[in-house]
């Protein structure tokens, strides 16, 4: 058995970043992309947001301080970092994604927009930037109540930023609207794995 999948190819991997504003499907995808092709590892990144009960440092996030992150920021650690949602900041260390490129693995982003587009700016061909797009607003809010994560204020501000997110999809290498999941998932499947084989 091959035990590093993307050893089989001396290539240098590439990235693959998927956009969606939050409840348009993008941890489904993600997680069905990530078990269907074993190249693709994904790209853990630093915040400093508390860790919700299920997550796990090193693996969901790597949780930092304040402090932590902002000695990150000065040593030029990271690749792209953005701060929202109340203050709180996220951020790509280059180091991590690199190494796991050097592999021949690609690898997978789930950043929001402005990180993305920065991200797509620094790697231009060798990085994909997808925009998943909910079928409709009315959708989007149906999503976030059946998720049940969320209450009424932080229901609003989710959309808020929805709106702002959609008003770049434009700027995406392709735009995939998650009408129907299995519809979808085939779509974005056959994007990636064309991707890869360029
Ligand atoms: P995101 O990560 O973009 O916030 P999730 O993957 O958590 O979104 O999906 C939000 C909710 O919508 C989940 O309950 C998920 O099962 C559901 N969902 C995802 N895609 C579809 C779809 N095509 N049709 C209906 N429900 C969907
Ligand atoms: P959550 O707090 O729900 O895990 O994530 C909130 C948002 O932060 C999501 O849109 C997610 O894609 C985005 N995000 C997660 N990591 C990063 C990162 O490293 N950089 C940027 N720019 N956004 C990120």
């Amino acid at each position: 058995m091959n035990e590093n999948p993307a050893k089989s190819s001396s290539k240098r991997g590439k990235i693959i970043i998927l956009v969606a504003p939050s409840g348009a499907g993008k941890t489904t995808l993600a997680r069905r992309l990530l078990a269907d092709f074993p190249n693709l590892t994904f790209s853990v990144s630093a915040t400093t947001r508390p860790p919700r009960e299920h997550e796990i440092d090193g693996k969901d996030y790597l949780f930092l301080s304040p402090e932590e992150f902002d000695q990150a920021v000065a040593n030029g650690e990271f690749l792209e970092w953005e701060e929202f949602y109340g203050g709180k900041r996220y951020g790509t260390l280059q180091s991590g994604v690199e190494r796991e490129l050097e592999k021949g693995y690609f690898v997978l982003f789930d950043i929001e927009v402005k990180g993305a587009l920065n991200v797509k700016k620094k790697y231009g061909d060798d990085a994909l930037a997808v925009f998943i797009k909910p079928p409709s607003d009315a959708d989007l809010v149906q999503r976030l109540k059946k998720r049940g994560t969320e209450t009424e204020e932080s229901l609003q501000l989710r959309l808020e930023r929805a709106r702002m997110e959609l008003s770049y999809a434009d700027r995406f290498d392709c735009v995939i609207v998650n009408d129907d999941l299995k519809r979808c998932y085939k779509e974005l499947a056959d994007v990636v794995t064309s991707f890869m084989n360029s």
